[in-house]
């Protein structure tokens, strides 16, 4: 850690202002989480301008909180705890504004169930997250014999009627996005990266990767202004594809198709039907340990409900849930912003229980990775939500004070023995 005061490795052997660096080790801490905040914030916001939509006190609070983090601002570490939750506030009201761009442009996503796998004949597999280069690629696909396919971020694309009515998405194929390097050197057309996360790709496969918009990587052809030509004349060059069904997927339940049941939702509680949400979702990634939302998964019993969002889906979705009394058991809400409608729907259900979100029969088992994960548990925390199970581990760039101060106000818990959780979640809240 540096130190900002003595200019020298915080505690090491050049430090000379002790008792000053653990201070700043602190407002480090929360100054770089501010910094992961606004890149999360700044993603959403960028998705929702290509979209034609802003917010003037979103950007407003971008620059004031991208001032604070200048060296020798400012030392006091109450007045940059209170930005962090600012910046929760904000990333709520950007993934707000997000939804709606969505809904206003694509409409309102119902519950889709998607085939997994390939098709016989030429096709295009779209990555990331921007759902406005897919619509484009899916206009200038149109009548070409090219079949697209949703991967990773994608796909709750299909969620959406302006973008399912074109007969040529047919499907999802792969997982998220840090099986890329195998997923992709296997699916033999042209892959296109719309945003983060991109693997770097294989020597293999890199002549079919195209990227556009903000995703990038070096030797690998970038599309501009979404005119999507080269990629199409490379499916059309390339063999096609092999038939490989294998199984379905769902996705679409948009807070307002979750909401639409929130009767039956409210009704089979007060029957004891449904026992417990669960949320499990989040970032996924390739470090050791993220098997323990695959295991808690498949371990939540029978009368649960699972709620998810963004890549980490993957670890769970492979699987038939079932149903209670026609309430779908796993309820994909979409992809990482779309943790928005998780949020819609929790705070739906406090209003209909009379209790507060902590005192629902819901617990949040979130995975994180990268800045949108960040952004999104800011927003957690801005809300007042307490006892988030977080993992794989805990953020390192929280000093261990700040992170104490986090556990103490909010709870938050690290990923323990699957079992021991799991009966601890489910004792932890009832509501009448
Ligand atoms: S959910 Fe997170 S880890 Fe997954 S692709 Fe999106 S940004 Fe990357």
């Amino acid at each position: 850690m540096f130190c900002y005061q003595c200019e020298q490795t915080a505690g090491g052997t050049g430090c000379t202002k002790v008792g000053v660096c653990g201070k700043d080790a602190d407002i480090q801490s929360l100054q770089d989480a501010l910094m992961f905040g606004l890149k999360g914030i700044g993603a959403y916001a960028y998705h929702a301008r290509e979209l034609g939509a802003k917010d003037e006190q979103v950007d407003a609070f971008m620059h004031e909180a991208m001032f604070a983090t200048l060296t020798n601002v400012d030392f006091d570490l109450s007045r940059y705890m209170e930005l962090v939750l600012r910046a929760g506030e904000m990333n709520l009201r950007v993934m707000e504004m997000l939804d709606k761009a969505h809904t206003s442009t694509f409409g309102s996503p119902t519950p889709a169930t998607v085939a997994r796998g390939t098709k016989a004949g030429p096709g295009i597999v779209v990555t990331g997250h921007d759902l406005l280069d897919l619509y484009e690629l899916l206009k200038q696909t149109e009548g070409k014999g090219i079949n697209v396919y949703t991967h990773g971020e994608m796909l709750p694309a299909h969620g959406y009627p302006k973008l399912r009515e074109f007969k040529h998405l047919v499907g999802n194929y792969g997982t998220a996005w840090q099986n890329q390097r195998k997923e992709f050197d296997e699916f033999s057309g042209p892959i296109l990266v719309t945003t983060n996360c991109i693997m770097i790709p294989k020597d293999s496969y890199k002549d079919r990767v195209f990227t556009c918009g903000i995703a990038g990587a070096a030797g690998v052809k970038h599309i501009k202004n979404r005119d999507f030509s080269e990629v199409i004349e490379k499916a059309l060059s390339l063999p096609p594809l092999a038939e490989s069904e294998q199984g379905t997927l769902s996705t679409g339940f948009h807070h307002t198709a979750v909401l639409g049941l929130a009767d039956k939702i409210v009704e089979a509680v007060r029957a004891g039907k449904i026992r417990h949400f669960f949320f499990i979702g989040g970032c996924d990634g390739a470090k050791p340990g993220r098997n323990y939302y695959s295991e808690l998964a498949e371990k939540v019993p029978d009368d649960c409900v699972i709620l998810t969002a963004a890549c980490g889906k993957y670890r769970l979705n492979g699987r038939d849930y079932g149903d209670i009394d026609g309430i779908p058991r796993l309820i994909d809400t979409g992809q990482c912003n779309d943790c928005y409608s998780a949020v819609k729907i929790a705070l739906a259900l406090a209003d209909a229980f009379g209790c507060s979100v902590n005192e629902l029969p819901l617990s949040l088992v979130v995975s994180w990775y990268e800045q949108k994960a960040v952004a999104i548990l800011l927003t957690l925390l801005h809300l007042g939500v307490k006892n988030i199970r977080l993992g794989p581990s805990l953020p390192a760039f929280l000093s261990p004070n700040v992170l104490n101060i986090l556990i103490e106000k909010y709870n938050i818990k690290p990923l323990g023995d699957v079992d021991g959780d799991l009966a601890e979640m489910l004792g932890e809240r009832v509501a009448g």
